[in-house]
């Protein structure tokens, strides 16, 4: 048999040992891929999946859980299958693939009768080393009879989370594929996720059938990003002055509502950033149209609610930055986990107000209640995302390490005392100064208004405005009025908001919510109690040492004429920018600047086929390059 040179790989039984199954394990992953180490627990998991023992594999977002499935298939020449939730998913991956000359397809809605059929003709000769399918047209469709005849080795069962029910993303159609087992005895089974706590691991294996598992966990920790939380006071000159840390990089800016979304991306252009709103009430055409200009790198900053993000795969977003609290750290986990995927460093940014609590949490009854859940069951609802909630705006409000705060909810200790990459740790957070007696002064003023009032009309008092309510009341004759002149209404709203969210104050429920006095007030009246509030304004200066090293010897200029030629690549063959070669890759060769194939085959992230493909252009490039430096 004549094997391309592109195809390194022998027949499954040439192997002997252990050892020489790694050393080819090695050879394929710099190969194919130019990688020359793995991730942690991605060895692991490809030799369960070569060994054909099913296995459950967690690894966090960017932790490289697709070559786990990619690379075992090359080793044993058959065609695996991955269930796979999302189109857009499935086409990024093939698009990434076909990239290193990987043969890969995907079935869909999307394909043409004619694309289907030339799938069918490569599936059916065995020419495919890996089939995306969705898990509902495996059995609406006769796939299953034509794979039944392929002797199909392993099944990857990707966002596996989807599966259980205790997942935070339960989806139906997950379910049918617990019928797989009976239809493939002799296939193995992975699952791969991102967020599984220890039930749902658990769950994922019963649905699954899967024997013995090996379960692989990985660390939870995104060392590479940098967490930072904000409180917000001054929503849209907040938001341009971090966009403004990243000029030119890939940045998501999530917000609430749809309307926030359109708003700010017409600022944002107002202001000269080119961004564009995307949410799931625009129509699918518009949808596409800016997740692909987000892909090819024409644009590098979206504008969004949670509807992007699942298969947005750009490996270079180096910002993800919340302008509202999210709805749980599961959702802040998956949504800044999009973030710095090249394992360069990245910055996550929280614009917090205590306010997004109670208004999530008047949504979460509201949407209890429109649910037509008998009462029970509703209560149960709210009582689960309330919890959600609490544990998001703890870590919101924590004044210890994110790093810490975050491996620990995911049940996973954190070792180092500093991690130098988040806000508290950074020692970017501040203590407002006399926080006992601010508070003293905001809880005497509820007294004064007779806590029949809300958090508005209560900072206008504190700050001596005039207004129509404050006459009409006589507030303006309270000793309380103006005792906080010197603050902003957004800075003196914050701090009541702090307070509520300590419980050193309480709030009414409806829609007129009204502030309140509670044990703790009184006992921070009568100073029997120490408030610490923070100081709701960013300090400068900010950039992490991790920053600086990802640059460390990159040439920039020529980083960005590598880009430049990246862009116009991606634009020719339609395909996303980072499959062409991603960020780490630019970076390695725009440091090294090498002069030849050799120097190239070593910069990260080039293997054979990129070397054939875009070899020569490259190094035309740096030549042209040195040319012009010299
Ligand atoms: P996940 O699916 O776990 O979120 P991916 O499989 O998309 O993560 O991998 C994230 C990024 O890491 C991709 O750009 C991928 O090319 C890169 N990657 C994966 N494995 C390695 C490795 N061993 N060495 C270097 N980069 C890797």
């Amino acid at each position: 048999m004549t094997r391309k040179v592109s195809d390194p790989t022998p027949p499954a039984n040439q192997f002997i040992g252990q050892e020489s199954l790694s050393v080819e394990i090695h050879q394929t992953l710099l190969r194919w891929w130019g990688f020359d180490t793995f991730r942690p627990l991605q060895a692991e998991a490809i030799s369960a999946a070569i060994h054909g023992h099913d296995s459950v594999v967690v690894l966090p977002t960017g932790g490289g859980k697709s070559l786990c499935y990619q690379l075992p298939p090359l080793l044993s020449q058959t065609t695996d299958i991955i269930i796979s939730p999302l189109v857009s998913l499935m086409k990024d991956q093939v698009d990434s693939l076909e990239a290193i000359g990987y043969p890969a397809a995907a079935i869909h809605s999307g394909l043409s009768v004619n694309e289907r059929r030339k799938t069918y003709q490569r599936l059916r000769s065995g020419a495919l080393r890996l089939l995306f399918i969705a898990p509902e047209r495996l059995f609406n469709s006769n796939l299953i009879e034509t794979i039944s005849h392929l002797s199909i080795q392993r099944f990857a069962i990707d966002e596996a989370h989807c599966i259980s029910q205790w997942g935070h993303d339960f989806r139906p159609e997950y379910r049918q594929l617990s019928a797989l087992r009976n239809h493939f005895p002799q296939a193995s089974f992975h699952a791969y996720t991102a967020t599984a706590t220890p039930p749902v691991r658990k769950d994922i294996a019963e649905q699954l059938h899967l024997k013995n598992p090996e379960v692989f966990v990985g660390i939870f920790d995104r060392p590479n990003l940098t967490y930072r939380v904000i409180q917000r006071t001054n929503r849209t000159t907040q938001i341009l002055e971090i966009l403004g840390r990243h000029p030119k990089e890939a940045s998501i800016v999530y917000c609430i509502s749809r309307r926030e979304t359109e708003r700010l991306a017409k600022h944002l252009t107002a202001s000269g950033l080119l961004a564009h709103p995307y949410h799931a009430g625009l129509d699918a055409k518009k949808r596409h149209q800016t997740q692909e200009a987000f892909a090819k790198e024409s644009i590098d900053i979206v504008v969004a609610t949670v509807a992007f993000g699942m298969g947005i795969d750009r490996s270079n977003v180096r910002l993800v930055l919340h302008t509202g609290l999210p709805k749980s750290l599961e959702a802040y986990q998956q949504e800044t986990g999009r973030a710095g995927r090249d394992g360069l460093a990245a910055e996550c940014v929280l614009l917090y107000s205590p306010a997004d609590v109670f208004s999530w949490e008047a949504l979460i009854r509201r949407g209890a209640e429109s649910s037509e859940l008998p009462e029970v069951e509703s209560q149960k609802l709210i009582d689960s995302q309330i919890v959600h909630l609490q544990q998001m705006r703890k870590y919101a409000q924590a004044a210890r390490c994110r790093h810490a705060f975050l491996s620990e909810h995911f049940g996973q200790p954190y070792e180092l005392s500093n991690c130098k990459s988040c806000d508290v740790c950074l020692g970017e957070t501040t203590n407002l100064a006399d926080s006992n007696t601010v508070a003293q002064k905001i809880i005497s003023c509820v007294a004064r208004v007779s806590e029949r009032f809300g958090v508005r009309h209560l900072c206008e008092v504190l700050r001596g405005a005039q207004t129509a309510p404050i006459q009409r009341h006589g507030h303006h004759r309270l000793s309380t009025y103006g005792i906080l002149k010197s603050f902003d209404q957004r800075i003196c709203e914050n701090l009541v908001h702090q307070l509520l969210d300590q419980e050193y104050l309480s709030r009414s429920i409806g829609d007129r919510p009204v502030v309140m006095l509670n044990e703790k007030s009184w006992e921070i009246l009568r100073n029997q109690r120490d408030v610490i509030l923070l100081e709701p304004r960013l300090k400068k200066a900010i950039g992490s040492q991790k920053e600086s090293d990802d640059w460390g010897g990159v040439d920039r200029t020529l980083f960005d004429r590598l880009r430049q030629w990246r862009r116009k690549i991606a634009d020719e063959r339609g395909k996303p920018a980072w499959t062409i070669l991603d960020d780490r890759a630019l970076r390695s060769i725009a440091r090294e600047k090498p002069t030849s194939p050799a120097t190239l085959l070593n910069c990260k992230g080039i293997g054979e086929k990129r070397l054939a493909d875009h070899g020569a252009a490259l190094l035309t490039l740096i030549k042209q390059h040195n040319h012009k430096s010299v």
